[in-house]
């Protein structure tokens, strides 16, 4: 589990963060979720993002990929509205630093 404040400064990896705007990524390779604060600009959507990218995670370690993206954004937002607390669980498993986001 990485958090990103500065994008990784690497070739075709940056383009693509750049490009898309990407919040997060799980790497199957590493088994490593990655998430560019740089891209989120408040609260909701940094849990959206991690509750994304653990969903891409479990559904790898457990199932070997079988859910469609589509469906991991669903399992994310349902995680987010029934069980929002699983973020603190989260942040204190890996000791994630408190963000504060700017208000817009
Ligand atoms: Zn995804």
């Amino acid at each position: 589990m990485r958090l990103y404040t500065r994008l990784p400064a690497r070739g075709e990896l940056l383009v693509k963060l750049k490009h898309y705007q990407q919040k997060g990524e799980y790497d199957p390779a590493d088994k490593r979720v990655a998430i560019y604060l740089s891209h989120i600009q408040e609260l909701a959507d940094y849990k959206l993002t991690l509750f994304h990218e653990f969903a891409h995670a479990v559904d790898h370690l457990l199932f070997d990929v079988k859910y469609s993206e589509r469906r991991i954004e669903q399992i994310a937002q349902n995680t987010y509205q029934t069980n929002e607390e699983l973020f603190e669980f989260i942040k204190e498993m890996y000791r994630l630093p408190e963000i504060r986001f700017g208000k817009k």
